[in-house]
């Protein structure tokens, strides 16, 4: 797990600016929730600890985003490295859904170029069991993604980002999408993955920002088209 600190960050795409002078510390092994109204810039503040910004042409970071107190842009320049060492988990669950459940969750360490079969076998278990979700799937790993509920299709998303054992993990509105069982048991898993990972979860949810997180930030912005930026930052409890 590293510390995340974002110093003075604004955030544009092409002329328009998103996201204003952003100042923020995430502690390791904690978690972070991002609040506010719909707009104001949560999700593109996420992407850019993840790079993902780059992919969206025009989009420019100004200010210094940290891992452990290294610039994540200067790290050889390389995205993909970078990218590595934080995983992702989106509203929608996106496992891939013809592919295994256990091919679903071990994908990554494939691209990775990992090949023997016993390994991999070994990081699908492991990571499904950090996931909550082993129980549920062991007797169908061999069955398409895309065949299991939505929550378990999204703690399947959780198993395959954490089986690159990344150093952080972002979750943007983990939840909006799932029925209230299966929220909570991502609520009960996020309280577990905190033990190991940094994290931080964009959620448009008061309640569970006070359930699952130790500092919650809120968003905002003054009128549409002006920049979103950080009110304030509070300790949840
Ligand atoms: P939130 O997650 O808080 O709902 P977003 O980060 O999605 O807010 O969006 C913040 C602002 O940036 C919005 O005005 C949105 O329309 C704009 N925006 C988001 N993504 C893009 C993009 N790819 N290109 C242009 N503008 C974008
Ligand atoms: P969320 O707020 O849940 O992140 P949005 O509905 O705001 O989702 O955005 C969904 C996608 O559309 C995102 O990839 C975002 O980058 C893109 N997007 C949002 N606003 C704009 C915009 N004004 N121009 C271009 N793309 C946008």
């Amino acid at each position: 797990a590293k510390r995340i600190d974002l110093k003075d960050v604004d955030i544009y795409y092409g002329a328009f600016h998103a996201v204003q002078s952003v100042n923020l510390t995430v502690a390791p092994r904690s978690v972070t929730a991002f609040i506010g109204p719909s707009g104001c810039g949560k999700s593109t503040v996420l992407r850019t600890l993840n790079r993902m910004h780059e992919e969206i042409p025009g989009a420019r970071v100004d200010g210094q985003i940290l891992l452990d107190g290294e610039n994540i842009y200067d790290r050889s320049a390389d995205a993909v490295a970078v990218r590595r060492t934080i995983g992702m988990v989106f509203q929608m669950p996106n496992p891939f859904p013809t592919m295994s459940i256990r091919d679903n969750v071990v994908a990554g360490l494939r691209l990775q170029g990992v090949k023997d079969k016993k390994k991999l076998d070994e990081v699908a278990e492991a990571s499904l069991r950090g996931a909550n979700l082993w129980n549920e799937v062991k007797d169908r790993l061999d069955k398409p993604g895309g065949g299991i509920s939505g929550g378990q299709q999204q703690r399947l998303c959780i198993a395959r980002a954490i089986a690159v054992q990344p150093d952080v993990l972002l979750m943007d509105e983990p939840c909006s999408a799932l029925d209230p069982i299966s929220t909570l048991a991502i609520e009960d898993l996020i309280a577990d993955l905190k033990k190991e990972y940094t994290i931080v979860i964009v959620t448009h949810n008061m309640q569970q920002a006070a359930r699952v997180s130790d500092q919650t930030g809120f968003f905002n912005l003054e009128a549409t088209g002006k920049p979103g930026h950080l009110v304030e930052i509070d300790d949840t409890e």
